[in-house]
């Protein structure tokens, strides 16, 4: 590298792969500055904060911050307690920010906008690997500061940017109208906002661990405020719900297993009605509520929607940069078939770290949930072992950035029936079987599946495949949102 190397790295994000990346660059006799938005670190999972990890402990500990922490006196929480969000910034990820050789190089407040080579917009080549990268920034009150940096890594996650209602990827006509009643994510049901869901008509949108804990609150809420009634819509249609329930007890995470589970109870006992085969197009404000359209059916009226369809990377700041992505997963290219919904969905990705995550751009790098694109089944500890190895390939020691080591617990579902080469799982595939996949890139070793639809999936991995009981849409169908109407 030839910028200039009296210059910081410059971190965009304090999460916890940001912070991560801070302790490891540390490691590495680098000097880091971390550049949060928040007024606080970790202010992505303090917005989720009432939510119960279901990671334990021990996958959600960098063992580079825990050798800072420790030299302060940290005492490391029990190895298999599953914190909520605010138990592990309290417990973890706060301390970590007061350690002095991060406080001393955290600027709070000030949201990067934007990141360029100095001197170079994208077009311009010759001479650009030598010019540092230039970092802008607004704070809090509104002014904006600009920074010198060797190198920068994008930490900066995906909780700013959920995805919408629309089926399609964008919002649908009346979504932004009606944003008073929609809520995105996993809002807090059973403390600040019990008074906005209780005894209402509720509907949420989407599959996945946020849905399972919204739905599985809202029950909670209405076993104590029984007019509250809960309505779940998925876009699969009820002939491929294979792994919409994930894993069971086949997931690594038991607590993540649980989730499915649990959620699949309350569908079988009448707590939660489902609709399956629902691609939102519409939403619409009448005098009993709002009224959600999809192709071919309506569900309505409710008072209140929650979305969680998960979430997508903010690539507007990049726009100058170099940035090879993939046009599906919006991952780093290497990245995607280890990722892709579509093909790879038990979460046992590969080790992989500097390597895969470079650009075109020498010295900047996308991490932690960033990285991941659109996928949805990023860990932390995947993000931790990505910046030791970018830590290492800022340092110059890309033997060790290239000596990655991870093994993530699976989801306990596989997207195996979309394979045609026998004896190969994306449960045990090694970064190499999957490159070699590239293209034709299956998660379990073989087929052009990339364009195919996980949700005609089975499990390779002993997830529960029997079918719950649901309610399929029919075309022109008024589907009423009060279980008993
Ligand atoms: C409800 C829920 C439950 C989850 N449970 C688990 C779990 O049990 N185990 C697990 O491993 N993972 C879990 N995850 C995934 C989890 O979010 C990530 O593992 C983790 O938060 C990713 O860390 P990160 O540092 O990459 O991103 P984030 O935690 O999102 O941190 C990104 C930071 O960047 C800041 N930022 C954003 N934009 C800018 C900008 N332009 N300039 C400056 N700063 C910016 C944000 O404020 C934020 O502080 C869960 C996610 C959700 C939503």
């Amino acid at each position: 590298m030839a910028t200039p190397s009296h210059l910081p790295v410059a971190i965009i994000g304090a999460g916890p792969v940001g912070l991560a990346a801070a302790a490891h660059l540390l490691a590495q006799g680098q000097d880091p500055v971390i550049l949060e938005q928040g007024a606080e670190v970790g202010a992505g999972i303090r917005s989720w904060g009432h939510v119960r990890l279901f990671s334990p402990w021990q996958y959600v500990v960098d063992e580079a911050a825990a050798v800072l922490l420790t030299e302060q006196g940290w005492t490391r929480p029990t190895d298999d307690g599953h914190p909520t969000g605010h138990d592990f910034l309290d417990q973890y990820h706060v301390p970590l920010a007061a350690v002095p050789a991060i406080a001393s190089r955290l600027r709070l407040g000030s949201r990067v906008i934007g990141v360029t080579r100095s001197g170079f917009d994208k077009m311009k080549s010759f001479g650009r690997e030598d010019a540092p990268f230039r970092v802008d920034l607004e704070r809090a009150d509104g002014t904006t500061d600009s920074l010198l940096a060797r190198a920068v890594v994008d930490a900066s996650g995906t909780i700013l940017s959920p995805n919408p209602i629309g089926a399609s990827g964008r919002p649908v006509p009346g979504e932004a109208a009606a944003a008073g009643h929609i809520a995105y994510g996993v809002p807090d049901i059973l403390g600040a906002a019990r008074e906005r869901y209780a005894g209402r008509r509720v509907l949420v949108i989407g599959s996945g661990h946020s849905a399972f804990n919204a739905l599985l609150d809202l029950a909670r809420l209405g076993n104590e405020a029984s007019a509250t009634t809960v309505t779940w819509a998925v876009r699969r249609p009820a002939a491929r719900f294979a792994g919409l329930f994930g894993g069971g007890a086949a997931d690594g995470l038991a607590e993540r297993g649980a989730l499915g589970s649990r959620t699949r109870d309350l569908v079988e006992n009448g707590s939660v009605q489902l609709v399956a085969g629902f691609r939102a197009t519409r939403v619409t404000q009448g005098t009993e509520g709002l009224t959600i359209a999809g192709d071919d059916t309506v569900i309505g009226p409710v008072d209140e929607v929650i979305v969680a369809t998960g979430f997508r990377p903010d690539l507007s700041l990049l726009s100058e940069l170099r940035v090879a992505l993939d046009p599906v997963v919006e991952s780093p290219v290497a990245l995607a078939p280890l990722i892709d919904p579509n093909v790879h969905s038990c979460g046992s990705v590969p080790p992989h770290g500097a390597e895969e995550l470079r650009h075109p751009e020498p010295d900047l790098y996308i991490a932690g949930m960033k990285s991941y694109g659109r996928a949805p089944t990023f860990l932390m500890l995947t993000g931790y072992e990505q910046v030791r190895s970018i830590a290492c390939a800022i340092a110059g020691d890309w033997a060790a950035a290239r000596e990655v080591r991870l093994v993530l617990p699976e989801t306990g579902v596989c997207s195996t029936s979309l394979v045609d080469a026998p004896g190969a799982s994306c449960c045990g595939a090694t970064i190499e079987d999957v490159a070699a996949a590239t293209g034709m890139s299956s998660c379990c070793g073989g087929g052009p599946a990339r364009e195919a639809d996980t949700s005609a999936s089975s499990s390779c991995c002993g997830g529960a495949t029997t079918s719950p009981q649901v309610i399929q849409l029919t075309p022109r169908r008024r589907f009423p949102a009060t279980i008993g109407d």
